[in-house]
């Protein structure tokens, strides 16, 4: 759920965001990094792959009765992505509204999708969809010692608590 107060555990909320492979061809990992960064997000965990064909089944579990699934599968595992986690107050949700509209042709501009994309099939970019969509993904794609506790100096000035 959504709050305005920034209390000690809403401030350490986490979401897996992906670069797919059309945004690494296209060399936006840097500027999707920059829009994270700038925002006030801290990155805790980052790493390119070549994503397996189970683990993207198990990432998509939900969509594997859609028909697009099968190209879904093949756009994903075409190049590398480029997997991160980012930490901060209210991160799943603010980094849904950065990212935009699952469709390009809604999404606005402004956004990730938005601003770099045109088609479904090919949308850039992926975020976590809820808090607890964000856990599972998180341990999914990453092993404890992969995320790394770091304080951030601005920690404080970005977010109360
Ligand atoms: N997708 C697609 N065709 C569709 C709907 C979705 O290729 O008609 C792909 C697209 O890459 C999307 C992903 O499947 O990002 C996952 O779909 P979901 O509905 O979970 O959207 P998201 O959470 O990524 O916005």
């Amino acid at each position: 759920g959504f709050s305005y107060y920034c209390t000690a555990s809403a401030g350490r909320e986490r979401t897996l965001i992906a670069v797919k492979p059309d945004g690494v061809q296209r060399r936006l990992v840097g500027q999707i990094i920059q829009r994270f960064e700038q925002r006030g997000f801290k990155l805790v965990g980052m790493k390119m792959l070549k994503a397996p064909e189970d683990l993207l089944s198990q990432h998509y579990h939900n969509l594997q009765k859609k028909s697009f699934y099968p190209y879904l599968l093949c756009y994903m595992t075409s190049g590398p992505v480029v997997v991160m986690v980012w930490e901060g107050f209210n991160v799943v949700q603010t980094s849904r509204m950065m990212v935009g509209s699952t469709n390009p042709a809604e999404a606005q501009p402004g956004t990730v999708r938005g601003d770099f994309s045109i088609h479904v099939s090919r949308n850039v970019v992926h975020a976590s969809d809820s808090v607890a969509g964000a856990e599972r993904e998180i341990q999914l794609w990453f092993n404890g010692r992969e995320l790394i506790d770091w304080d951030c100096c601005d920690h404080n000035i970005v977010c109360e608590l």
